[in-house]
């Protein structure tokens, strides 16, 4: 039963007088054994920053001018493919296209759809390619700032929980849910979810987030269509759409796997506390939140773990300690050496040359920290118990960090006022 309305809640922050909470606050002071009331708190930020390859753009490119071909017919962008269309704009000079985040450079395996994301929204200039209906290839390029349309869909974001996986097999798997192939038997761990951070799990029955739900993709204002594609009562998942226009690119971008590159998506959604029965839901912490724990051959659940295995009593964020390389400290016979870090990072955050972790682009996957054996990235990322045995968690494919930035963007938005709550258009069902 509603004990407060969204229009009330959204009265108090209007006049600058609503309570707003962080997920992580919230479940600290919950951890700290507060006993809080729906009249205490009025809005809980939540967010997510993680691999979502359920993530597609779609633009409007000007290529050349008004008659100069009928229509494309296949179309790159920075050596990408898009789908030209659905409508075929004949005449116009321009194409619609829709690009897919998993899809990467004829020329580059390693770039993109994610990485091409992040550079429309950094405003770099795009090479774009199209072939016509009358055979001309036309090479031009395009910005966001000349873009008359330039919005991103997930087709499947936001799950309740997702999970860890482990390699039960001797042989190594190539697999996206990892950079260097997952190795077993249970030698180790990969792990995707922000527990007590995730939107989901916050409203797990999906109580107040609906169709209409406005919320924050990569920081900009978004909504969510609906319920995503595979999505299922007991693991349920959204599909939101936002403009790219206003989006920050710190919040996105691409990440290589030993599979394929993936997309990095951030999304936050407020969470209003309307009912008992809401506050008690958003109170859960990773304690309570299960982990399912997955073998990569075939997807089956092992075992069941929880999210404070992961997240706490560790480190969400990389340490650098430069001075321990052995490159940089011994110039004869690093004159060779290729960095292993350098060329594995997934984000390409790390350069040894510069000798510093780029923190723009640094997902805090924690790769570094398991290939390079001097100690130069340190972290603590925890295990996870499987059949008795403990297995390291080599790989987050979840970022913590940036899942706690954009939650205080969203509650620093909503206490200055520039962030409104939507009620809901209609429920999502199953
Ligand atoms: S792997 Fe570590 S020690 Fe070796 S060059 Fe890279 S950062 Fe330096
Ligand atoms: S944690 Fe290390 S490997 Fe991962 S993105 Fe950051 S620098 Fe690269």
């Amino acid at each position: 039963m509603r004990q407060k309305e969204i229009k009330t809640i959204n009265k108090k922050i209007e006049n600058g007088e609503a309570t707003v909470m962080t997920a992580e606050e919230l479940c600290n002071l919950i951890r700290s054994g507060e006993k809080l009331t729906v009249e205490d708190i009025d809005v809980v930020t939540s967010a997510t920053k993680a691999l979502m390859s359920g993530t597609l753009a779609i633009f409007t490119i000007p290529i050349a001018e008004r008659g100069a071909f009928r229509r494309a017919e296949s179309l790159w962008l920075n050596g990408i493919p898009a789908f030209p269309g659905p409508c075929p704009n004949e005449r116009l000079g321009l194409v619609d296209a829709i690009l897919y985040g998993t899809e990467y450079s004829r020329t580059d395996p390693n770039y993109g759809g994610g990485h091409l994301f992040r550079n429309i929204v950094e405003k770099k200039q795009i090479e774009v390619e199209v072939k016509t209906s009358e055979g001309k290839t036309i090479i031009t390029s395009s910005s966001l700032d000349e873009m008359d349309f330039a919005r991103m869909l997930t087709t499947r974001s936001v799950y309740k929980n997702y999970a860890a996986f482990v390699n039960p097999k001797k042989e190594t798997v190539k697999t996206i849910f990892s950079v260097t192939g997952l190795n077993g038997p249970y030698r180790e761990a990969t792990i995707c979810g922000c527990g007590e951070l995730n939107p989901i799990a916050k409203d797990p029955n999906l109580a107040v987030i609906g169709v209409g739900t406005k919320l924050l993709i990569n920081g900009a204002k978004g909504y969510v269509m609906g319920r995503g594609t595979r999505s299922r009562q007991n693991n349920p998942n959204l599909m939101l759409e936002a403009d790219m226009f206003n989006m920050n690119p710190l919040y996105m971008g691409g990440f290589k796997t030993s599979e394929s590159p993936e997309v990095i998506v951030s999304c936050a959604i407020p969470i209003p506390i309307i009912s008992e029965a809401i506050l008690e839901a958003v109170t859960i912490t990773d304690e309570d939140i299960p982990l399912p724990v997955m073998d990569i051959n075939n997807r089956e659940i092992i075992t069941n773990s929880k999210y404070s295995e992961a997240w706490q009593g560790n480190d969400i964020v990389v340490k650098y300690h430069g001075n321990r390389c052995i490159k940089t400290s011994c110039e004869k016979y690093c004159e060779k050496l290729e960095c292993p870090v350098e060329s594995l990072c997934p984000t390409g955050a790390f350069s040894i040359e510069k000798g510093r972790i780029d923190r723009s682009l640094c997902f805090n996957c924690t790769v570094c920290v398991y290939i390079c054996k001097q100690n130069v990235f340190t972290a603590k990322t925890g295990k996870i118990t499987v059949n008795g045995k403990e297995v390291p968690i080599t790989l987050r494919q979840s970022d913590r960090l940036g899942a706690k930035k954009l939650a205080i963007d969203l509650k620093k938005k909503i206490e200055k006022g520039e962030f409104l709550l939507s009620e809901p258009v209609d429920r999502i069902n199953f």
